[in-house]
């Protein structure tokens, strides 16, 4: 299994090094040709503006959508999760489209810009996931065929899945926690 993750800008070292202890592939993607023969596509945190305006100055937009209609995975974290998402608050630009979910960047201001905390996330067992939030999105609607993966104690959602698309507004690559990418990598496999 060959997996990409989208370089452009931002967490995407720290993706490839876990798929790498996983023992799978990671393919650096910069370039449209380098989409062609992945099994799936991790978008990663960083600037949601930078890497957006990098999708489309290296037109990379329609093999990231054909990715989708093969039925391949898409992880997308944090600036990955905006990106993938229909609508952004109080935005006019739209993100990718791909995933009917309404996020909020920054969602959780100064006091809380960054912040760790413990979730619990029924697919990924009982043990309690370290979760970490920096500058952090977050899911403020979810449509039908959304299934909400993970919530704050306030009810706040910030993981989710619809179909083959995976979405956390935190970062599952910088704990040694591997359990996200573990479930990722399932979904591309088709056991979950
Ligand atoms: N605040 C960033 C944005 O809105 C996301 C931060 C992150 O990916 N850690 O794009």
């Amino acid at each position: 299994m060959k997996i990409g993750v989208l370089a452009s800008q931002g967490a995407f070292a720290e993706h490839i090094k876990v798929l790498q202890q996983l023992n799978v592939e990671a393919m650096p993607v910069r370039l449209p040709h380098e989409l062609l023969g992945v099994d799936g596509l991790i978008i990663p945190g960083g600037e949601s503006t930078t890497i957006s305006r990098l999708i489309a100055a290296y037109n990379l937009e329609s093999g990231i959508k054909a990715l989708v209609k093969e039925g391949k995975p898409i992880f997308g974290t944090c600036a990955g999760m905006i990106l993938l998402s229909r609508d952004i608050s109080g935005n006019t630009t739209k993100a990718l489209d791909l995933m009917d979910i309404k996020v909020k960047r920054n969602a959780f201001g100064r006091q809380r810009e960054s912040f760790e905390t413990e979730l619990a996330i029924p697919v990924l067992g009982e043990e309690p996931y370290p979760a970490v939030f920096i500058r952090a999105p977050m899911i403020e609607r979810c449509g039908d065929g959304v299934e909400v993966l993970a919530k704050l104690d306030d009810g706040t959602i910030v993981a989710a899945r619809q179909d083959k698309l995976l979405v956390t507004a935190f970062h599952p690559e910088l704990t040694g926690d591997y359990r996200f990418h573990r479930y990722y990598l399932d979904m591309a496999s088709g056991k979950a």
